[in-house]
């Protein structure tokens, strides 16, 4: 295996347990990998002023390639979001999220085997807000009133929802072209376009028009609430499926809860020059600190990377490790306990980061 250099951003609560437990399952693995450490986060601000310092984008640039455990963003800092500021600062449009059922898992279904991409930069996440009292929510509200968009309560708050035709062309194509590479069949587009004509509406139309171009895969588009409803009947009619920001980050949690939890959900932030990978949930401050957490969605995140990196057959050995330690069911952090309904006793982050390495021999 050839060596690459990636930059490790452990991240605050769970994200230095999990991103510990993901090193060691590499190095069981053989993966050759030099880690370049980044900080971000709480624990950062003291010292740099800022929970995203210049130095860590740096590093990300430099190597190309990332990952990261989650970042609490601490209140008072003029970030909403480090993630959100990360993806935006590197261009990361793209946030891709396998969903597979792991047998073991405490999943309600067997089968689910399909892949979200959802738009990173746009929508209601773009961060464009006025509070409610400020004069410039009371600007908008006027101007809204003049171009006879409707009445707006004086005492709202208001969140803007721009999608763009050239957002909306980039994460449809890359959904597309996933697909081609990946060999899967079938590209499903999910909007609220009856209701919101002007930006869900423009993701649809533009979604068809891109759609076109591949005429070797199917394409069909679905209705969010329909959506949520036909993927808990039946995630099997599902394949690629294409989200806006807001609804991908929903059914994100939708589509990890139906194969066994957060602590099983991988995902990556793509972009044309870079790639950050990280799992879908977040620092769970819950559990934080007590060897409780579930390293399974950083670790195959991990095998994502190594996937990007060109390292598929890494990348196998670690996913059929883990498929074993579930199948096994005698190593299970607390989350999958819950989520299988079992009483049998929980193991520990660490505990569990040893089975899997002694099943990867
Ligand atoms: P964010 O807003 O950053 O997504 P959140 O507070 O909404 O974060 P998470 O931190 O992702 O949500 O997790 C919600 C709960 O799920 C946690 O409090 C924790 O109990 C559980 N959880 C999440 N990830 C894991 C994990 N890896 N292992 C075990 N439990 C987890």
């Amino acid at each position: 295996m050839a060596k690459h250099t990636v930059t490790l951003i452990p991240g605050d609560g769970i994200g230095t347990e999990t991103t510990e437990a993901m090193q060691k399952v590499l190095a069981a693995a053989g993966a050759d990998i030099e880690w370049e450490v980044a900080l971000a986060g709480a624990g950062v601000m003291e010292e740099y002023g800022t929970p995203l310092p210049e130095s860590t984008i740096e590093a990300v640039k430099r190597n190309k390639v990332a990952i990261k455990g989650p970042i609490t963003t601490p209140v008072g800092t003029g970030f909403r979001s480090v993630n959100v500021a990360l993806r935006k600062t590197l261009d990361l449009y793209v946030c891709l999220r396998p969903v597979f059922s792991i047998p073991g898992a405490g999943g309600r279904y067997n089968d689910v085997d399909l892949v979200i991409v959802r738009e990173n930069s746009e929508d209601l996440y773009a961060g464009v807000e006025f509070a409610e009292g400020t004069q410039e929510a009371a600007d908008l509200i006027e101007f809204c009133e003049k171009a006879g968009a409707g009445a707006i309560r004086p005492d709202s708050g208001i969140s803007i929802k721009p999608i763009s035709i050239t957002g909306t062309q980039n994460i449809v194509r890359y959904a597309f072209d996933y697909a081609v590479a990946q060999g899967r069949k079938k590209v499903t587009a999910v909007h609220k376009a009856n209701i919101m004509k002007h930006s869900d509406g423009l993701f649809l139309r533009e979604a068809r028009k891109v759609a076109e171009e591949y005429p070797q895969i199917e394409f069909d588009d679905k209705i969010v609430d329909a959506f949520c409803m036909n993927m808990v009947i039946d995630p099997s009619q599902f394949d690629v499926i294409v989200f806006p920001n807001l609804y991908g980050d929903i059914a994100s949690d939708l589509a990890a809860g139906m194969v066994g939890g957060l602590g099983i959900a991988p995902g990556a932030n793509i972009g044309k020059d870079y790639a950050v990978f990280e799992a879908v949930h977040g620092s769970a401050p819950d559990i934080a600190g007590q060897n409780k957490a579930n390293p399974t969605a950083e670790i195959l995140s991990a095998a994502m990377m190594l996937d990007h990196l060109g390292e598929q057959e890494c990348a196998a050995r670690i996913r059929k490790a883990v498929r074993e330690v579930y199948e096994e069911g005698k190593w299970l952090t607390g989350d999958i306990r819950w989520a299988t309904g079992s009483s049998e006793p929980a193991c520990s982050c660490t505990e569990f980061t040893d089975a899997l390495i002694r099943a990867l021999g």
